[in-house]
């Protein structure tokens, strides 16, 4: 099987490019942050208080999370509930990058996640796909932008779907998560060591699709 590991920070395209360059080459995508939002989800449904850690420890065997593929598209379920869109609010981006820095919530997640990878041909992306989850994978990618685009984009993002948001919030929370991954003790974001590094800040959704399919092309030939 092949395995192509997508990680770097929030708001860098990760979704969108994975999305279509697995479209065009015709692997399984898999959004694993879906899967740490969707426990965050049930946290804040259950009513508990996010720092309290053993609460949310003994939630986990209770949980009923699944990936479902309908028309090649990723839908999560919590239950028999597709929460695909209520888990991205900005009140959950922020308290699930507090629930994954949970040793117990990650070790939870882990096996689900290799899972899909014993099967498919997988593009997954993520925070530690390349350092922890997949560390075989064929081809590696660190995908990042600087803050500042990053919280423009998701602002043009937003304003799309009607949405007006303040800017200044949307960098600061984009920081403030970035710090919460890369200084977690288990499994932090960081670049795997044999990654390769794509900075899209100046680069177009389809200049970066097409340096990234090139590579995977190139690794896996
Ligand atoms: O990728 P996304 O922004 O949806 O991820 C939401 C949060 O889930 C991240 O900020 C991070 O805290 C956590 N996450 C993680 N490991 C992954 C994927 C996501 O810790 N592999």
């Amino acid at each position: 099987m092949l395995a192509v590991a997508i990680d770097g920070p929030a708001g860098a395209g990760k979704s969108t490019i994975a999305k279509k360059v697995a479209a065009e080459l015709g692997y399984i995508y898999i959004d694993t942050g879906a899967l740490y939002r969707a426990v965050t989800l049930a946290c804040i449904e259950k009513g508990i208080e996010l720092s309290n850690v053993e609460e949310i420890k003994s939630l986990l065997p209770q949980l009923d999370i699944s990936l479902i593929f309908l028309n090649g598209e990723q839908h999560i379920l919590l239950g028999d509930k597709d929460v695909s869109e209520i888990i991205r609010t900005e009140q959950v981006s922020m308290a699930t990058s507090r629930v994954s820095a949970i040793p117990e919530v990650r070790s939870y997640l882990l096996e689900l996640q290799r899972s899909f990878a014993q099967n498919n041909d997988v593009i997954m992306d993520g925070r530690d796909i390349g350092t922890v989850v997949l560390p075989n994978a064929q081809v590696k990618i660190f995908l990042t932008a600087s803050p500042e685009k990053r919280a423009q984009r998701r602002v043009l993002q937003l304003r799309e779907q009607g949405i007006e948001c303040d800017k200044e919030k949307i960098l600061f929370d984009i920081v403030q998560r970035d710090y919460n991954d890369m200084h977690r003790e288990t499994a932090p974001l960081k670049a795997a060591e044999n990654s390769v590094t794509v900075d899209t800040s100046d680069m177009t959704l389809e200049e970066v699709v097409k340096e990234i399919s090139e590579l995977i092309k190139e690794r896996t030939i």
